[in-house]
């Protein structure tokens, strides 16, 4: 990437601060800071406007797979913009980038997955999800059965019923959160929660907490199970070997449905086109978002499994839902191109075989740095928890994210983007990131855990 002229900060910092809500920020504090203004991305490079250079460690908020600034996404983009910018799916109609995606995820999909109802983000993507489990449970004449069950922590979005869905404390504090008909069980967080449990015993104890919740219900009350094959914005909690499998037991056998929320590890985040796959996951649903166009564009969707498709398409006929931009023309033709080149460029498979492997091994060494109890990594997922005093799995006192908010600040300014989730850091780079990027991830990462010790 060439270093480009700078940009004027100041006076763009107060323009930002004069007009401009930040999602998910301290707007207060970010004002009297200045916000950080990046102007360019190729890769898993980013500028900023001071012209530093800046690598990409969260793949932007996790979806950038294929490295920014691809120029086959802005001729496909271009290309179907000069020929049909904008039309609708509504009311039994289509065109021809709905039609190329959605047959091309089926493709891609574990074989009972056919069918694809397109959204404009992973949030949208949720409540679509939940409408579509109540609806399915309603039209098999079993309208009880409407509680879904989720987990403590996870995130499965920003809208009512998003973060409902979620369990992220401080969301639900703003009111009327959860809405009705969500129960929230343990999630398997061993580092944190796990005890003098050995991370096995605690997988199926955490698992198990769902049997317990259903029984508490009652089965004939529960819709489905919602969960990350992995955690993201919780902190990449990566559930122990026995979790999924003990779920997915009782699921079968409660006869309540499962969601795995691909949002984050669909589209090759842990070195598989979805995460169930990696796991050995059978779910009915999977709602998809980010990596399904690399961010370029916002679309989403939910992968429909034959159980529940059959029933809304043949049963229940009109499912009375849909957004203006379901199946945007322009955001289908990103979102094609981008797993073209997914597909084409082997990039998954890079990812399970080489760079994965790579990147894992050398995030793994970092466990040897005195600030940090532990490294873990799936597929292009990983954290670092940082802890004052080895191997005891302790807290730094006081406030908790004090230290995770000092290293990610020394992490920006040595040139690496890695997010604070509390006292853990978080990566997730562009799949695309090569052995000579990885070890300048790691050297910079290194000087980052040094500084902030
Ligand atoms: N589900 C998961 C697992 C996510 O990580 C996110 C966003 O980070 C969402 C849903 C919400 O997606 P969006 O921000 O596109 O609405």
């Amino acid at each position: 990437m060439n270093v480009s002229n700078t940009y004027p900060t100041g006076p763009l910092q107060a323009l930002d601060a004069a007009h401009h809500m930040h999602p998910f920020s301290d707007m207060k504090a970010l004002n009297a800071e200045g916000s950080r203004i990046i102007v360019k991305g190729k890769g898993c490079w980013l500028e900023d406007s001071n012209g530093k250079r800046i690598l990409d460690g969260m793949a932007g908020l996790w979806c950038v797979n294929i490295g920014h600034g691809r120029p086959e996404i802005a001729e496909a983009v271009q290309a179907q913009m000069a020929e049909l910018s904008y039309y609708n799916t509504f009311f039994k109609t289509t065109h021809p980038p709905v039609i190329e995606l959605s047959r091309m995820l089926a493709e891609l999909a574990p074989p009972s997955f056919n069918h694809v109802f397109f959204t404009g983000s992973g949030s949208e993507s949720n409540d679509t999800m939940l409408r579509m489990v109540r609806t399915y449970w309603k039209t098999l004449e079993k309208p009880e059965k409407f509680v879904v069950i989720a987990r403590k922590n996870a995130y499965h979005g920003s809208t009512m019923a998003g973060a409902s869905l979620g369990g992220m404390a401080p969301m639900h504090a703003q009111g009327g959160l959860p809405i009705p008909g969500i129960h929230h069980i343990a999630q398997p967080y061993w580092f944190d929660e796990g005890g003098e449990l050995s991370p096995e015993e605690f997988g199926l104890q955490t698992a198990r907490a769902l049997e317990q919740a259903i029984d508490e219900i009652g089965e004939d009350n529960v819709a489905a199970f919602i969960a990350e094959p992995v955690q993201g914005a919780g902190g990449v909690i990566v559930p122990p070997a026995t979790y999924w499998p003990e779920i997915q037991r009782i699921c079968k056998e409660r006869n309540i449905l499962l969601v795995a929320d691909e949002v984050i590890t669909g589209f090759g985040r842990l070195g598989r086109w979805f995460g169930s796959e990696y796991f050995g996951i059978e779910p009915d649903l999977m709602p998809i978002a980010k990596g399904l166009s690399s961010g370029y564009l916002p679309i989403g969707g939910v992968m429909v499994g034959d159980r529940v498709a059959d029933v809304i398409i043949n049963q229940t006929g009109d499912f009375n839902h849909g957004f203006t931009y379901s199946g945007h023309p322009v955001a289908c033709a990103a979102a094609i191109a981008n797993l073209k080149i997914l597909r084409d460029e082997k990039i998954i498979e890079r990812v399970a075989n080489d760079t994965g492997p790579y990147l894992q091994k050398k995030w793994a060494l970092l466990a040897n740095h005195p600030l940090v109890g532990e490294a873990r990594m799936v597929g292009m997922m990983g954290a670092l928890e940082l802890v004052p005093a080895k191997p005891e799995r302790r807290r730094f006192a006081g406030e908790a994210g004090k230290i995770g908010t000092i290293c990610r600040d020394f992490s920006f300014k040595n040139g690496l983007i890695m997010r604070a989730v509390r006292d853990s850091m978080i990566l997730s780079p562009p799949l695309v990131i090569s052995h000579e990027e990885i070890d300048e991830l790691i050297r910079l990462a290194t000087k980052t855990l040094d500084d902030t010790h």
